[in-house]
């Protein structure tokens, strides 16, 4: 691997970006479905699909379905073959029809390509430019992963139920339809499915009639779907109930199983204040006549809610507040989850991304949208904190050499599953954060309404995006997007010499690249804009830092504060002498800005770029009634600390010791009760407190858990709803066989499911191995339910990564019937990548060559950078941290 330099990376993308066309498009084609030679998965251009009438007879006990499909389609260039993707999928009948007036014409022969996931249909000679008519009868199968159409198995009181619903993002509608399924492709919908008689569906549109067949069954026809991308498409069947508000002429409603909307209502009330907020700031309103939230029990390891066009789907845990189990933080994710989906209704479903190399202007826009909106409508929340956690997390992954950019390329269906990750969301969420930072909040927003109202019910490419805002703003973002958006990597703003001269402090600054495993490397260069002030005095002072240097003037003389306010996306080094000034002034510098600064001390000192220990530092300067999320994050960093001691029982306990009568007075200060009216935030520290303290194994909190769990089964009111999950967690990681046992046999009884799959997944964060093995074994049986196994092995690899890695892939077959097919090739590697022992390097690249395509081994490498990176940390962060402690 070459070092790469800016040009070189923007000829690279930009010429992959300007869509080369080899083949001539229809007249009416819109540019998104020109031939891309660089993407040879894509389908022929030759055919268009413009409408399909569905109708689909599931068979929920025997988890198969029948369906039956019309697509009506132009032929753009006279062909013998029409190529469609499928899978999975089964025909029984094919006809072909022309023309307004339909004539029917010989039948196709079939051709099914399974690791292409096509079916092509050959004619005996070629048509004509024209109007046809594809109508095949075929038949598929009901899966019990969250892919495709699928069944979702659950306890009620009355016994156990089955509900079916559909996931079709990335590449899954071709499980269900026979179809043109890339996201350029919009057509119209017309969907109808035969459902038992007791039962209710829900899908995109509102239903427009229901015919009862006389044999217990009825027919459930959905009004049509505007022009959308098949991956949005929605179907879901079962017992449900569905509560409704409105919001100006959309109906707004939860859906849920029965008996269970009241725990809904907050998130229908929060839907509909952000509907509002949502037709205002996207100056168009929401399209459809209804936009549905439906709940499901269960999880998927690699999604938790689906943005279907008016049938949002979200997985009962990040939907419905129930006051057994639900807590604080709990409810700010309901909100984020509902405030992220309800944003894609305009980015991603009224405009859509051609192609998914531009995944991010779905993810990274709703992402930022979704915090933009917190930070206004829940201004208590203060979540601005939360964002530069974001910015955090996936810098971490953007400093190791593994990464790519925000706008990549992407070929096949798993790079496409591989694209929903950190820098896709996160990264695209706080370059987003930086530029509306950098042009001004209301021009961004007139550069976002020009953006929806030209491209409405069409798809783009980001340079759309940048253009319009552009076309807003009157100044040029294009470049620094650009540098952002189609090169990887981490700017390094090093702050060196600050002089005092007549009330302002003259700061230079340098710009670098912080890579974790490569620093020998030439930086990249980005144009960064910079945001500066003094702490406690004097306005915010603005750059531009181009080139590599600049110099700025800081009103006033204290402490000098670089990326104030935490909208850039790099990160901020500080000469020592400036580190020492920022450290003594800590308690009177910005809560914002103490999340900043704590996170770029703990990535720098980790990266060996500044002294491990400065985090303790700023750790020990920060006072007991600092901002609570300022001491969660602390508690974050004091567990990360601790885990990297693992398997160093002595040096371990050492920081232990520290960690903990550090917290402890802060635990004070929020104690064990929920307290009325108490502000969110502090009711989150303190669950945070006691799950790091647990961790650390602070006896007094320890012993607490465990008298409370004791007691709770003859008094409730010992573990209330808001504590109940982290009382049980720290029991759980503690556990001897007989509380596990106890556990367990609580679990099995259990009937609510949100109740339910927490007690499984309990079982599986325990930190003795023993007991940790018996929560793999459990895993693989049918008992914890078909989409719970892979997250308890998942949670087993947190604390025992080698052990729940090896397990895995010693039970590979049965494991794989345990995760979403299509997201396989990043499970196994989300376990060992959690690893320190070195033989884990040699483990996953073993595993990539068995079991991976080429193609698809960014999750893996990247786990094996982790792997690497957590090795060098131990190496260098302890012996800098223990010599800290050992003068203390
Ligand atoms: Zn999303």
């Amino acid at each position: 691997m070459s070092s790469r330099s800016l040009s070189a990376v923007l000829t690279a993308l930009v010429g992959l970006a300007a869509l080369p066309v080899a083949a001539r498009p229809g007249p009416a084609d819109p540019p998104s479905l020109a031939v891309r030679v660089d993407v040879p998965t894509q389908l022929p251009r030759n055919v268009r699909p413009t409408h399909y009438d569905v109708s689909v007879t599931p068979d929920a006990a025997g988890l198969t379905f029948r369906g039956r499909v019309s697509i009506a389609m132009e032929v753009l260039e006279p062909t013998a073959d029409i190529t469609l993707n499928a899978i999975d999928l089964t025909f029984a009948e094919v006809r072909l029809s022309e023309g307004p007036a339909p004539r029917a014409l010989p039948a196709p022969k079939v051709a099914v390509d399974s690791a292409a996931q096509t079916a092509t249909f050959t004619f005996e000679r070629p048509l004509p430019r024209g109007t046809y008519r594809l109508a095949l009868d075929y038949s598929g199968r009901i899966g019990t992963q969250a892919v495709g159409l699928f069944a979702l198995d659950y306890e009620t009181p009355a016994g156990r139920k089955r509900a079916l619903f559909t996931q079709f993002e990335n590449s899954d509608a071709r499980r269900f339809i026979p179809s043109w399924d890339e996201p350029a492709y919009r057509t119209t919908f017309d969907l109808e499915v035969v459902v038992p008689s007791a039962e209710t569906a829900v899908s995109n549109m509102p239903v427009a009639g229901r015919t009862d067949l006389g044999d217990g069954t009825s027919r459930v026809r959905f009004a049509p779907t505007p022009r959308m991308s098949t991956y949005l498409l929605f179907l879901a069947v079962g017992e449900l109930d569905r509560a409704t508000t409105r919001v100006g002429e959309t109906e707004i409603g939860v859906v849920t199983k029965k008996g269970a909307l009241d725990q809904a209502r907050f998130a229908l009330d929060s839907s509909a204040v952000v509907l509002r907020e949502y037709n205002d700031y996207f100056g168009t309103p929401y399209p459809l006549p209804k936009l549905d939230n439906i709940a499901a029990p269960g999880r998927s390891q690699f999604f938790g809610a689906m943005e279907n066009w008016g049938a949002i789907f979200t997985f009962e845990y990040a939907l419905l507040l129930d006051p057994s189990i639900s807590t604080e933080s709990d409810r700010q994710s309901i909100f984020e989850v509902a405030a992220h989906e309800i944003s894609h209704q305009w980015f991603g479903d009224l405009v859509t991304m051609a192609w998914w190399d531009d995944l991010w202007l779905n993810e990274g826009f709703a992402s930022w949208m979704a915090g933009r909106t917190m930070e206004k409508l829940h201004p208590e929340w203060n979540t601005a904190l939360g964002a530069v956690t974001g910015r955090h997390v996936a810098q971490e992954r953007d400093a190791l050499s593994t990464t790519h950019p925000v706008v990549q390329h992407v070929e096949t269906v798993e790079q496409a599953s591989q694209a929903f990750d950190v820098i896709t969301y996160q990264k695209g969420e706080a370059v987003i954060r930086m530029l509306e930072g950098y042009v001004g909040a209301d021009a961004w927003r007139a550069g976002v309404r020009r953006y929806i109202k030209e491209h409405a019910y069409g798809n783009t490419v980001s340079d759309d995006l940048w253009r319009d805002v552009e076309a807003e703003v009157g100044k040029p973002i294009t470049a620094i997007a650009h540098e952002f958006t189609l090169q990887p990597g981490v700017p390094l703003i090093t702050v060196g010499d600050v002089t005092c001269r007549g009330g302002a402090s003259e700061v230079s600054l340098t710009q670098s690249e912080l890579s974790k495993d490569r620093p020998e490397k030439t930086p990249l260069r980005w144009s960064v804009p910079v945001i500066a002030r003094s702490v406690g005095a004097g306005d915010p002072v603005r750059t531009v830092v181009t080139g590599g240097k600049a110099s700025l003037s800081v009103p006033g003389c204290e402490a000098v504060i670089v990326n104030a306010g935490q909208s850039g996306y790099y990160r901020t080094l500080y000469a020592p002498p400036q580190f020492a000034r920022v450290a003594a002034r800590f308690p009177a510098v910005d809560p914002i800005d103490q999340m900043g600064i704590l996170l770029d001390s703990w990535a720098l000192g980790r990266a060996g770029r500044q002294p491990g220990s400065d985090v303790l530092e700023l750790a020990k300067a920060t006072p007991v009634d600092a901002d609570p999320q300022i001491w969660g994050q602390i508690a974050s960093i004091f567990a990360g600390i601790d885990d990297y001691y693992r398997g160093d029982a002595a040096r371990r306990a050492a920081f232990q010791r520290f960690a903990i009568a550090r917290l402890a007075p802060v635990f004070a200060r929020t104690g064990w009760s929920p307290r009325p009216d108490e502000p969110a935030t502090e009711a989150i520290l303190r669950n945070k407190l006691i799950s790091t303290l647990g961790t650390l194994g602070d006896r007094a909190v320890v012993d607490e858990a465990r008298r409370r769990f004791r007691a709770s089964a003859t008094d409730p009111a010992a573990m209330p709803g808001s504590l109940r999950k982290v009382i049980l967690g720290v029991v759980a990681r503690h556990a001897d066989a007989a509380t596990w046992d106890k556990l367990h046999a609580a679990a099995v009884a259990e009937k609510t499911p949100l109740v339910k799959e927490n007690l499984y997944f309990l079982l599986a964060a325990t930190a003795d191995a023993a007991l940790a093995r018996r929560a793999l074994d459990l895993a693989l049986t049918a008992e914890p339910g078909a989409t719970i196994s892979g997250g308890m092995i998942a949670e087993v690899a947190e604390e025992h990564p080698d052990l729940a890695f090896d397990f895995a892939l010693a039970h590979m077959a049965a494991v794989n019937e345990k995760v979403d097919a299509s997201s396989r090739s990043r499970y196994y590697a989300g376990l060992g990548g959690q690893s320190a022992d070195p033989a884990m390097v040699g483990k996953l690249k073993a595993y990539a060559s068995a079991h991976l395509d080429v193609k698809s081994r960014r999750d893996t490498d990247t786990a094996i950078a982790r792997v690497e990176d957590r090795l060098r940390v131990r190496e260098r962060l302890l012996p800098a941290i223990d010599a800290w402690l050992a003068v203390r």
